[in-house]
């Protein structure tokens, strides 16, 4: 896996004082993507030991809240493969400092699908970059390809998930912690135990601090 970025310090992306892992690869390629140069999986350095040392060490002092998955896309199936063992240890070392991921995909649609069963497993590429054709009870059905064998372990340790594509029409830019109305803040650990989707309290939360005249200019400029 290659990252485009990291941010140390980031009070932008989840609640309180973060280290941001910006990832690299994204099939999803929403009009108007605030980083399509993320969309490439070969953009930016590769993932190594040394960068998540690194990344650890960041997260070390008292004041730093957690980790930030981003990008690019944290649950392509390729890059989750490279970020569960780094969650993992995330988790083990500090165990109090909490893990947010902001994806693409839905968390009960795409990401768990806890109503499929593989019955052959067989899957086939199809013309949308994010859905396989997988046979499932001798049924040909269309599945998300973010649905792998290790996505629930690696839901298990993350502690917020920000999910949905960003969708244009639907930009707010009071949302504090979503870059459109439909994606939402989902305490992962709550809905895993209640088997439905629990949201954060965050989920509601606004920028307000952003004076209304710039809201309303920003809306004048995009009619
Ligand atoms: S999921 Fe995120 S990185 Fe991927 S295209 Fe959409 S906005 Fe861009």
């Amino acid at each position: 896996m290659n990252y485009g970025n990291i941010k140390f310090n980031d009070i932008a992306n989840g609640e309180g004082v973060r280290t941001s892992l910006f990832v690299s690869g994204c099939t999803h390629h929403c009009k108007n993507c605030f980083n399509p140069e993320t969309w490439d999986f070969n953009y930016g350095k590769p993932f190594t030991k040394e960068v998540e040392d690194e990344i650890l060490k960041s997260l070390e002092p008292e004041h730093i809240n957690g980790l930030t998955l981003l990008g690019g896309e944290p649950m392509e199936p390729a890059n989750q493969q490279v970020l569960l063992p780094f969650v993992k240890r995330v988790k083990q070392k500090f165990p109090n400092k909490t893990i947010w991921c902001y994806s693409g995909y839905l968390f009960d649609k795409e990401l768990l699908c806890e109503n499929l069963e593989y019955a052959d497993g067989k899957t086939h590429k199809t013309a949308e970059p994010h859905l396989v054709e997988m046979f499932i009870n001798g049924k040909k059905q269309m599945v998300s390809r973010a649905h792998t064998p290790i996505t629930k372990e690696f839901l298990s340790y993350i502690d917020i998930l920000v999910d949905g594509e960003f969708v244009q029409d639907l930009k707010d830019i009071t949302l504090r912690f979503k870059g459109s109305s439909n994606q939402r803040v989902i305490d992962v650990q709550a809905s895993l135990k209640q088997h439905q989707i629990v949201l954060s309290p965050l989920n509601e939360k606004r920028n307000k601090d952003i004076p209304r005249r710039l809201i309303y200019n920003v809306k004048l400029a995009f009619w």
